[in-house]
C-alpha cells in the first residue's frame, strides 16, 4: 500500500500518519522528518538544507527523490508506506512514479487534507508552544511562506494524481478522531 497524504503545513498529515503507523503496520515516510534529522546529525545534507527549510523554501528535488529511494528499497517498507510530506513537487511526482513502477508498484491512494488557510498560524504556534523542540520553520513569517510554496509548487500535484481517479478530499477541520474515521473510511473502500 502507497499512500500519500497532501496539504498544507500544519493540516495534520503527520498526526494521521503516525496514528496509521499504529492501526496498520505501514511505515511514516516523512521528508521533513528526515531532514530535520539529517540537521541534528550535522551531515553535509543537513547544513545544506537547513538555511532552504527555515527560509520555508523546497530543498531540491534530486536530493529528496534519493532519500526516498532509500528507503522505499528497503524492507521495513515491504508492507507500504505513508508518504508525508512528499512529493512536494510534480518533478518528485514523476519520479516517485517511476521508481513505483521498477518495483512493480503504483501510488494506491491519495488523500488530499484540506483545511481553512486563516486557522494555520493558530495551529503552528501551538505546535510550538507545545513541543520541546521547537522548529525553526513553525513562526507565522515563515508559514507564510511555506503556504504560498505550498500554492504554487505542491497543489498542481493534485490534478496530477487526479486524472488516475486517486485522489480522496478530506476536512482536516474536524477533530483529530473524526478525520482519522474519514480517512479509515477511504482506505477501507467504504468513502461516499
Ligand atoms: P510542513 O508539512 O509542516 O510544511 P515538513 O516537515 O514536511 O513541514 O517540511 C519542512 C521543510 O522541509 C519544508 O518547508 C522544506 O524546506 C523541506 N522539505 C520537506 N519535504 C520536502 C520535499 N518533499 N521537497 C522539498 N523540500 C522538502
Amino acid at each position: 500500500m502507497i499512500l500519500i497524504l497532501l496539504g498544507p503545513p500544519g493540516v495534520g498529515k503527520g498526526t494521521q500518519a503516525s496514528r496509521l503507523t499504529k492501526t496498520r503496520g505501514l511505515v511514516q515516510l516523512s521528508t521533513g522528518d528526515m531532514l530535520r534529522e539529517a540537521i541534528a546529525n550535522g551531515t553535509e545534507l543537513g547544513r545544506k538544507a537547513k538555511s532552504i527549510m527555515d527560509e520555508g523554501k523546497l530543498v531540491a528535488d534530486d536530493i529528496i527523490l534519493g532519500m526516498i529511494a532509500e528507503r522505499l528499497s528497503s524492507p521495513d517498507c515491504a508492507n507500504g508506506v505513508i508518504l508525508d510530506g512528499f512529493p512536494r513537487t510534480i518533478e518528485q511526482a514523476k519520479g516517485l512514479d517511476t521508481m513505483l513502477v521498477e518495483m512493480g508498484l503504483s501510488v494506491n491512494h491519495v488523500i488530499e487534507m484540506q483545511v481553512d488557510e486563516n486557522i494555520l498560524a493558530d495551529r503552528i504556534l501551538k505546535r510550538a508552544q507545545e513541543s520541546e523542540q521547537v522548529r525553526d520553520d513553525d513562526n507565522v513569517e515563515v508559514l507564510k511562506k511555506r503556504l504560498k510554496v505550498y500554492h504554487e509548487n505542491t497543489a498542481p500535484i493534485i490534478p496530477y494524481y487526479k486524472d488516475g481517479g486517486k485522489v480522496s478530499v478530506v476536512d482536516g477541520m474536524q477533530p483529530i478522531e473524526d478525520v482519522a474515521a474519514a480517512i479509515d473510511r477511504i482506505l477501507n473502500g467504504q468513502e461516499g
